[in-house]
C-alpha cells in the first residue's frame, strides 16, 4: 500500500507572505505533517490565509513614541537575549535559558498601538503563562519575560521527568517531542505501548491517565499489575519512568536493548501508526489530524501483530477464504495464520 506524505517539506515565500504567518509556524508544520498530499495542504493553507487576511486588519504605520519606547524596552531586557526581531520591529522572540540549560523562545507580537494595547505572547510551554491584565506603563516586555522566566523555573521538574523517559524509554510518540508536550507513548514490547500523561503541576504524581495501547495478550497481564499496584502508592520521590518500572516489573525496553520487530506498535500491514484514509475516502477531514491507530491485534500471543480496522477489514475482505456473518469477517492473521476476526459496520 503506497503511503504518501510530506513529512520533512518545508513551506518558503516571499517576505510579505512570511509576515503575514508570522506565529503560524507551528500550525503550518502540523498540517505539512500531517497533510497526505500537497493538493490538500495547499488547500488548507489556503483557507488559512482567508481567515488571516480577513481577521487581521491592515497594520497602520506606529507613531515614533513606539519605536523610541520598544528601544528602551529592549534596552532593559537586554540585545544579546534578543534571538530575532522582525524588520519592521512588530514581533521579536526573546531566549530564555533554563537552570538545566534548555533554550526557550518567548515570541512576542506587537500591535501598532503598543504599548496602549497589549501585546501577543506566546510560548512553547505545557500552559501559556496567564499574565495580569495589561496595563500600559506597569506592564513592560520586561514583566513579561520575568513572568515566562518564573512558568519556566517551575516546569524544571516536569521536564526533568520527561527527559529521563525519551533518554531510558523507547519512545515512540512524539517523534520529535517540544517543551509544549506532556505526553509520551513508550514501548512495552510485545506490539504493545503505554501511554502516559503528565501533570505539569505534580509530575512526578501517579499521572491521572495512563493508557494502554495495543495488543490485547501483551497489555493484559500489564494491566492487571497497573492496577494490582494502585493499591500501593505511588512513590512520588521517584522518576516517573522507576514507578512505571516497579509497578509493571519490568525495565522499559529501549532503542539499544530491543529489536524494532518487536517494539513497533505500527499496523503490520501498511506499516504505518497514523492512517490517514485516502481523500475519496473521506471526503472532508474535519477537525481529527491524528488519524487512526492500530487497535486489532491477532490474537495468537506468539504473535500478537497490530493492524489498522481498516487495513485488516481490507485484507480479510480481499482473501476468497473469509467468510462474513452479520457485520463480522473471520479470516486469517496475515503473518501466522491463525483465525482472526474484526466487525464491519
Ligand atoms: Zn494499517
Ligand atoms: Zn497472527
Amino acid at each position: 500500500m503506497q503511503q504518501t506524505s510530506l513529512r520533512g517539506a518545508q513551506l518558503k515565500g516571499s517576505r510579505e507572505l512570511s509576515d503575514l504567518l508570522e506565529g503560524c509556524e507551528e500550525t503550518i508544520e502540523a498540517r505539512l505533517k500531517d497533510s497526505p498530499d500537497v493538493t490538500s495542504f495547499f488547500l488548507e493553507l489556503r483557507n488559512l490565509l482567508d481567515k488571516l487576511l480577513r481577521f487581521r486588519p491592515p497594520l497602520e504605520p506606529p507613531s515614533s513614541t513606539f519605536y523610541t519606547g520598544l528601544i528602551s524596552e529592549i534596552d532593559e531586557i537586554g540585545w544579546d537575549r534578543l534571538s530575532w526581531l522582525c524588520p519592521n520591529l512588530s514581533a521579536l522572540h526573546v531566549s530564555i535559558a533554563d537552570t538545566a540549560g534548555r533554550l526557550h523562545l518567548v515570541k512576542v507580537q506587537l500591535p501598532a498601538a503598543y504599548p496602549e494595547v497589549a501585546p501577543l505572547v506566546t510560548a512553547q510551554l505545557p500552559e501559556q503563562v496567564k499574565l495580569p491584565a495589561w496595563q500600559p506603563g506597569a506592564c513592560t516586555l520586561q514583566s513579561i519575560i520575568k513572568n515566562h522566566e518564573d512558568a519556566i523555573a517551575s516546569l524544571q521538574d516536569l521536564w526533568a521527568c520527561l527527559e529521563d523517559l525519551d533518554r531510558e524509554a523507547w519512545v515512540l510518540e512524539p517523534e520529535n517531542p517540544t517543551f509544549a508536550d506532556v505526553s509520551r507513548r513508550v514501548a512495552l514490547g510485545g506490539h504493545c505501548s503505554l501511554l502516559l500523561t503528565l501533570d505539569p503541576a505534580r509530575p512526578r504524581a501517579r499521572p491521572s491517565d495512563i493508557r494502554f495501547m495495543g495488543s490485547e495478550a501483551a497489555a493484559g497481564p500489564l494491566h492487571a499489575r497497573l492496577h494490582a499496584a494502585d493499591a500501593a502508592p505511588w512513590d512520588a520521590a521517584r522518576l516517573p519512568r522507576e514507578n512505571l518500572e516497579r509497578v509493571l516489573q519490568m525495565k522499559l525496553p529501549t532503542r539499544s536493548t530491543s529489536a524494532l520487530d518487536d517494539i513497533s506498535g505500527d499496523c503490520c500491514i501498511c506499516y504505518a501508526y497514523r492512517h490517514r484514509r485516502a481523500p475519496a475516502d473521506q471526503p472532508s477531514s474535519g477537525g481529527d489530524s491524528h488519524g487512526e491507530v492500530p487497535d486489532q491485534s491477532c490474537g495468537n500471543p506468539q504473535c500478537a501483530r497490530l493492524f489498522h480496522r481498516s487495513c485488516i477489514r481490507e485484507w480479510l475482505l480481499a482473501l476468497p477464504t473469509s467468510r462474513r456473518s452479520f457485520n463480522t469477517l473471520f479470516g486469517e492473521c496475515p503473518y501466522c495464520s491463525q483465525p482472526i476476526t474484526v466487525t464491519v459496520s
